[in-house]
């Protein structure tokens, strides 16, 4: 009878089927649990795998709460697997967050030892001009005072300075 044999065929491949993508429970049918088989579902099958192997009635369904069970499984495990995702994506984020403060952080610290090479530059030339300076308070009133030392120091200056302070005001 090809109607039959159809049938067979069909119940064969919903098994294949069956057996691939169900779950296997851990409360098996009466059948199952007799037999000693594994007893493997599929949400939408109805019957285990085993029960349309045998072409017997499956009791399987009692044990509903163990496919609401795998579905809350599921969603827990996507949960989870969207949370990890998200730590990556924040764990990525802070990375690159750091690395541009640091690259902020060295520009900063490039422009803060120039200007302290400025500031150094120019504070020194005017220390060196005060000492310099024989218009100070603190030299000697008059030529006559000055020592010999004093003089020699005088003598190493360099020309310009002389020509400089011809314009300065006494
Ligand atoms: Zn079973
Ligand atoms: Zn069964």
């Amino acid at each position: 009878m090809p109607a039959d044999r159809n049938s067979t065929k069909r119940r064969r491949d919903l098994i294949f089927t069956i057996e691939n993508y169900g779950a296997i429970m851990v409360s098996k049918c009466s059948f199952c649990k007799a037999h000693s088989r594994v007893c493997k579902v599929h949400i939408s099958s109805g019957k285990c795998s085993e029960c349309w192997k045998q072409g017997s009635k499956c009791d399987v369904a009692v044990t509903r709460n163990e496919f609401s069970r795998l579905v809350s499984e599921k969603k827990k495990l996507e949960a989870q697997m969207l949370e990890a995702r998200k730590e990556q994506d924040a764990a990525f984020e802070a990375l690159r967050v750091a690395r541009a403060k640091e690259e902020r952080l060295s520009k900063q610290l490039a422009q803060n030892e120039k200007r302290a090479g400025e500031v150094i530059a120019v504070e020194s030339a005017a220390l060196m001009e005060l000492e310099e300076d024989p218009v100070q308070p603190a030299w000697p009133a008059g030529p006559a005072e000055l020592s010999t030392s004093v003089w020699s120091a005088m003598n190493d200056l360099p020309p310009e300075f002389w020509d400089n302070s011809v314009t300065l005001p006494s």
